[in-house]
């Protein structure tokens, strides 16, 4: 077994739609054509949006995707998440934030910081006023980064560079946000190579750059593009049949399911096995697919 693995990490907080199934069938792709294992990993750092995970294992499965592992949780892995606070603590690579989102999105900043970047408002309080902010409200811990950009290496995109900002490590309501789970639980799982959806290319900077602070090993991404409905939004329930349980109401079984998304790669129909001898990320579409469900709600669009 060569060292290194792909992963597909679903949020389960609703059934995974064409296009989450899409990127599932990417990642074991991208993954098992080159050698590596596949894990997967629910996210489920949000209990009140934790409730689908069973349904969406068992559509992987139906989909004919395996994993060599147990899945992992985030929920029950939030000791990691705090060590690794603990560990940047140590190298003064915290602080205490007391700002609400009203105060983040109000504060004068700097002309050329990315739109959403924190201003820095308590990057420098001094203990007095962290004292006094305490009694108000509990603080969020902020990464106190020294990096205004961050390089990532993207199989798709070439090299993508993007901002890095002092970055929440802990919600003032004591949760560990996504983009510090991410980094940990990759590594912890053995994994260099991330493929998973487009619109988090621009989250993968502020991500290597925090596994870089924490001496982990660097990941290669491969953002892929993301599914598109007949509007050309991103695909939503409005769209009518477009998870597997929805899609197999109107007479699509899963085998159906996997052949259309196959094709949707250039990828003759039949096992995932069979699709990876054809497989090659360079002959991968780059545009997003357009699923027009059968069952759309919106005809005509
Ligand atoms: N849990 C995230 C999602 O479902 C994906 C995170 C990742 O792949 O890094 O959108």
């Amino acid at each position: 077994m060569t060292a290194g693995a792909g992963r597909f990490a679903p949020s389960p907080s609703g059934d995974l739609h064409v296009g989450n199934l899409r990127t599932a069938v990417l990642a074991w792709l991208f993954a098992r054509s080159s050698g590596r294992g596949f894990l997967l990993r629910v996210e489920d750092l949000d209990p009140e949006r934790s409730r689908t995970e069973a349904a969406q294992l068992r559509d992987l499965t139906a989909l004919g995707l395996s994993w060599d592992a147990v899945p992992v949780r985030q929920s029950e892995r939030t000791g990691y998440y705090l060590a690794a606070i603990d560990r940047l603590s140590e190298a003064g690579r915290v602080y205490e934030c007391f700002c609400t989102r009203s105060e983040i999105a109000d504060a004068p900043r700097a002309p050329h910081a990315p739109p959403g970047a924190y201003p820095g408002t308590c990057r420098n309080l001094t203990e007095e006023e962290r004292a006094r902010r305490r009694r108000d409200r509990p603080a969020a811990l902020r990464l106190r980064a020294d990096a205004e950009q961050y390089t990532v290496k993207d199989l798709l995109h070439g090299t993508f560079t993007g901002p890095v900002d002092d970055m929440v490590l802990l919600r003032n309501d004591g949760v560990p946000p996504y983009n510090l789970a991410v980094v940990i639980d990759d590594a912890a799982q053995g994994i260099d190579q991330v493929v998973r959806g487009g619109d988090l290319l621009t989250s993968a900077p502020r991500q290597a750059y925090l596994a870089s602070l924490l001496g982990l090993p660097e990941v290669v991404y491969a953002h892929v593009p993301l599914v598109l409905n007949g509007a050309g939004q991103r695909l939503a329930k409005r769209d009518g049949a477009i998870t597997l349980t929805a899609l197999a109401g109107i007479g699509m079984d899963s085998d159906d399911v996997r052949n259309l998304i196959l094709a949707s790669l250039n990828l003759p129909p039949g096992t995932l096995e069979n699709a990876l001898d054809a497989f090659s990320p360079a002959l991968l579409p780059r545009g997003p697919w357009v699923f027009d469900s059968p069952g759309s709600v919106l005809p005509g669009l």
